[in-house]
């Protein structure tokens, strides 16, 4: 009988209304699932729950709740056989992302999952999301940071929220799912990630200046140099398709020099969901390339952002940096 540990992060999940609107309810939250019948159930994996404090509507997490909550489950790493996250959907694949490269060597499932609609309410789909991400964290086939919503199992690094409405609130654009949940569990044990012989470790983050710009027509690279070449370290630039920005009358060369000299890594992103960044299929790309900006390939921003975080923590070297940026750590990128 496998043993998984609950960790309440906050979210919709458990949120229950206020006059200013839903708000997460860890006494509420609380009392239902431990009232749920369904949890208690012969083929349901033996559970303990842990909640984070304060309870968060996920858009205020930032790098202090990731790394709480990845001491968690390290913390508990050896006690569990895998681990259910509940979280808000608004950054849940932040902190999968995030939490995908905290954890090296990983050989348990994490599994975050929420609601679209809190379990306080008649159609919530967090009843289903919560036993079904149990019940793939106890059989403990999928071995690494996972979301699970809506009836898929996707990689953590590789999702992103696709809809607020909806219940299928996030995709996996640029990797095959991991499992789909119909009256079974079909997993599509292809996509899982290779297995490493190497010791589980729990690398926090620092809280490094980190920034993301997103691209549009007409932006003016003048107005952030300040930004650009003193106050970050690292940056997603989310760009249009391929990694195309726009025709910028010469201003942005001498910002990514100045930058460059300053040690800032760029990472380039599309803002497409289904893309690979290739910075030498148009020449409106090869500036950030010339500048060198290196290409985030099919990462999602969320992954890029993250990864950045990661590797600013761990290493002072700017060079070595650029280059881990463009190799597959987590499965993160192909
Ligand atoms: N604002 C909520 C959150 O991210 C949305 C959700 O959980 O779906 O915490």
């Amino acid at each position: 009988m496998s043993k998984i540990l609950i960790i309440h992060t906050g979210g919709t999940i458990g949120m229950t209304r206020t006059a200013d609107g839903y708000k997460p309810d860890g006494v509420y939250f609380k009392d239902a699932i431990f009232h749920m019948d369904s949890l208690k159930a012969e083929t349901m994996p033996k559970w303990d729950f842990m909640e984070i404090d304060p309870l968060l509507d996920s858009s205020r997490m930032s790098v202090k709740e990731w790394n709480k909550i990845g001491k968690l489950v390290a913390d508990n790493y050896e006690n569990y056989d895998g681990f259910v996250i509940l979280h808000g959907t608004d950054t849940m694949a932040y902190t999968a992302s995030a939490l995908s490269f905290m954890f090296k060597g990983l050989k348990k499932p994490v599994v975050l999952t929420g609601s679209q609609i809190p379990l306080c309410e008649v159609r919530s789909d967090g009843r289903d999301n919560l036993i079904t991400s149990m019940l793939i964290a106890g059989e403990g086939k999928v071995k690494e940071v996972c979301i699970y919503f809506g009836s898929l199992l996707l990689r953590g690094n590789r999702a992103t929220k696709y809809s607020a409405t909806g219940m299928r609130a996030f995709e996996s654009p640029n990797y095959p799912i991991l499992a789909s949940a119909g009256t079974s569990v079909q997993y599509n044990e292809s996509a899982f990630l290779e297995q490493k012989d190497i010791p589980f470790e729990f690398l926090p983050f620092k809280d490094v200046p980190i920034g993301m710009i997103k691209i549009f027509p007409g932006f003016r690279f003048d107005l952030f140099e300040t930004l650009l070449t003193e106050k970050l370290k690292g940056v997603v630039v989310e760009t249009f398709g391929s990694g195309n920005i726009p025709d910028d009358k010469g201003v942005l060369v001498p910002i990514l020099k100045k930058a460059k000299e300053k040690g800032v890594v760029f990472a380039v992103c599309s803002q497409c969901p289904q893309a690979k960044v290739d910075m030498d299929t148009y020449e409106a790309g090869s500036t950030l390339k010339k500048a060198g900006a290196i290409s985030g390939k099919d990462m999602t921003s969320e992954a890029a952002v993250t990864k950045l975080y990661y590797l600013f923590s761990i290493c002072d070297d700017v060079m070595q940096i650029k280059e881990a940026m463009e190799k597959d750590l987590r499965g993160e990128l192909s």
